[in-house]
């Protein structure tokens, strides 16, 4: 079997989406007539990614076999280190090792699960991740996570999607909308905070003792991401979990990460490594003892990836993150993913699992 055309191109789900909203996919075909699909992180729509792609990567790859994906890939990677290694390459390194995946899945006819040594379940609880706090009202706040309770999530997590220039903007405000919404959804119910990298040292301990007051779950990213040592020391000196890693792009910057002290680490299979990467990301967390909760806020091709990885993690407590939970990308796929009385369910399909429709994919992709 060999690779014989590449295509990577955005998806817009909505006519007047900026390019910046955008999805970024790639479709890798071959020469028995299977096509395989992935997904780029799709930071300022993926177009740095699918570039690289169309224009550096695509040559290395066409005429290989692509059951070599490992090979080809760490290959890839290390003829164009200097345009990365963090970000842009990673995530499109990523996207096709999710579609070369895809490929072995189709070509032997199973699941990437059972190729990737079997699930422990493949019925997998997430919760609701809810962005663009910071600028809402303690009301809107509590509204927004009201409506998501509808679906049954088995957690929630509020993001803070503060501008990373200016830190510490609104403490006492933040504190009041992580209790607002405590006592929306009752003790015992699980919580976690996301910073996005909002605070100081200082102003993350102030918040992180409000949590922990507040009996939230995990407090992600408090900090700068390349403050390695800093959310380390954040994370010794605080009682409740912090976490981090969604923007690492490579397995010793997670080691340094857990090195540092982190002990709950989240790497994203659209931003790095894909399938094979995150699976590499487990055997480092689970030999040092750290826990992988991976990152993941795409709906569709990345969220499946990363339910086939999560359902194969051993020691796997927390639920996999949801982040967009509208029906606008699912007339692409004839079975889009949706959750079932709170649960993503894996099928016995080939590969990934899911089958686009052709005609509705044409009429949003952008090339
Ligand atoms: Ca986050």
């Amino acid at each position: 079997m060999k690779i014989t055309r590449i295509e990577a191109f955005q998806v817009a789900w909505n006519p007047n989406d900026r390019p910046q909203q955008r999805s970024a996919f790639v479709l890798v075909h071959t020469d028995d007539g299977i096509t395989g699909m992935g997904e780029a992180s799709p930071m300022q729509g993926g177009r740095a990614s699918l570039g690289m792609i169309r224009y550096d990567i695509a040559p290395l790859l066409i005429g290989q076999d692509p059951l070599d994906h490992a090979v080809l890939l760490d290959q890839a990677m290390h003829t164009l280190v200097k345009l990365g290694p963090e970000g842009a390459l990673t995530g499109a390194l990523a996207a096709l090792d999710i579609a070369l995946w895809d490929i072995k899945g189709k070509r032997t006819g199973l699941p990437i699960y059972k190729l990737i040594g079997g699930a422990w379940k493949t019925a997998i609880p997430f919760y609701a991740s809810i962005g663009g706090n910071g600028e809402r009202s303690v009301d809107q706040v509590c509204k927004v996570v009201e409506q998501r309770m509808k679906d049954q999530p088995a957690a929630v997590k509020i993001r803070f999607d503060n501008p990373r220039t200016a830190l510490d903007a609104d403490i006492p405000g933040d504190i009041a909308k992580a209790r607002a919404v405590r006592k929306l959804v009752g003790d015992g119910f699980p919580l976690a905070f996301d910073a996005n990298n909002g605070y100081s040292i200082a102003g993350a301990m102030r918040v992180g003792r409000a949590l922990e007051e507040l009996g939230y779950w995990w407090f992600e990213e408090p900090v700068q991401h390349y403050h390695v040592k800093a959310t380390g020391e954040l994370a010794q000196r605080l009682d409740i979990t912090v976490s981090a890693g969604e923007q690492t792009y490579t397995l010793s910057a997670l080691a340094d990460l857990i090195d540092s002290g982190v002990r709950m680490v989240q790497p994203d299979i659209v931003k790095m490594g894909g399938i094979t990467g995150l699976l590499r990301c487990a055997a480092l967390a689970h030999a040092l003892g750290a826990e992988l909760v991976p990152h993941q806020t795409q709906p569709t091709i990345g969220h499946v990836a990363n339910l086939h990885v999560k359902a194969s993690l051993l020691q796997s407590v927390k639920p996999a993150e949801w982040n967009d939970p509208s029906t606008r990308t699912h007339a692409v796929f004839e079975n889009p993913p949706v959750p079932v009385n709170g649960l993503f369910k894996l099928s016995n399909e080939p590969g990934l699992g899911l089958r686009f429709n052709e005609a509705e994919l044409a009429k949003r992709r952008v090339d």
